[in-house]
């Protein structure tokens, strides 16, 4: 059974739109597709769902699951990020967009210093906030160098805290890609067996053992050439089998050839034996 949820169309920073999604799906014998499109966030930035379009957004994807009923499952939700001082509370969103799941995800980390300005000057967010994705690895190391003077280990630390306080507080259906901060490190700054990386990466595999999300195993750095393995490596998720966490395979699609792309995860789930594998929600 072939099924995707985390999606991304051209409401947020994705090539086609969830029409061409859905077709694509329907031709490549889906049988549920998830929309899972950027949250609106309250500064102005090129890749989330603008704040005026949201409303579109989800009667768009709610149009299309009624049409599509019966040929494929189409479920409503979103990618949102969490950002303290600047978007935590994910409630307003999904009950506005009456969502049907979540995948929550860091992408942006404000140094703590910045958390109280960032909450009085949201319009400035773009100013005070470390991107750790994107297509350039420069713009990593910029930030990094910006936020905490190099410091790549305050950095991590605040991502994984930044990780933490989320799945706690928001408890999403979904945790998205949460050792995303290895991509653009590409083994320069540290290394991703470090006892101290690893401890703060247990400790949010931990979290989401505890809370019962499901998380995904993202195969976008792989068909992109920007990382070697899964979010979260093959070694984690090893690790995550052994405490009885339900994972996902999801593609991160952001165009619809990237539907396909699992890149032999289903596979090697198989070949360690994992337990807990959930397909659709
Ligand atoms: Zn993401
Ligand atoms: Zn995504």
């Amino acid at each position: 059974m072939k099924t995707n949820y985390h999606t991304h169309s051209n409401y947020c920073d994705g090539k086609a739109s969830p029409r061409e999604m859905v077709e694509f799906a329907v031709a490549h014998g889906f049988s549920h597709l998830g929309f899972s499109g950027h949250a609106p966030l309250p500064y102005e930035n090129s890749f989330s769902i603008k704040n005026n379009q949201y409303t579109d957004y989800c009667d768009t994807v709610r149009a299309l699951k009624e049409e599509f009923a019966g040929r494929i499952a189409i479920s409503l939700g979103l990618e949102i990020d969490y950002i303290p001082g600047l978007h935590e509370d994910f409630k307003p969103l999904i009950e506005r967009g009456g969502l049907d799941y979540t995948i929550g995800s860091v992408h942006l980390i404000p140094n703590p210093d910045s958390i109280e300005y960032l909450r009085d000057h949201p319009a400035e967010a773009a100013d005070y906030l470390w991107m750790i994705d994107g297509s350039r690895y420069q713009t990593y190391d910029e930030g990094l160098q910006r936020h905490y003077h190099g410091d790549i280990r305050r950095g991590v630390r605040d991502f994984f805290y930044q990780n933490n306080a989320m799945i706690e507080s928001q408890r999403p259906t979904i945790i998205g890609h949460f050792d995303k901060i290895v991509m653009h490190n590409r083994d320069r700054y540290f290394q991703y067996d470090e006892p101290w990386f690893r401890n703060l990466l247990y400790e949010t595999v931990e979290l989401i053992k505890e809370v019962g999300s499901i998380c995904e195993v993202n195969t976008r750095g792989i068909y992109k050439g920007r990382h070697y393995d899964y979010y979260p490596a093959k070694s984690t998720i090893k690790h995550m089998n052994g405490l009885g966490i339900p994972v996902m395979v999801s593609t991160d699609a952001h165009a619809p050839e990237d539907l396909i792309k699992t890149e032999g995860a289903e596979d090697f789930l198989r070949e360690i034996n994992y337990k807990e594998i959930i397909t659709q929600l």
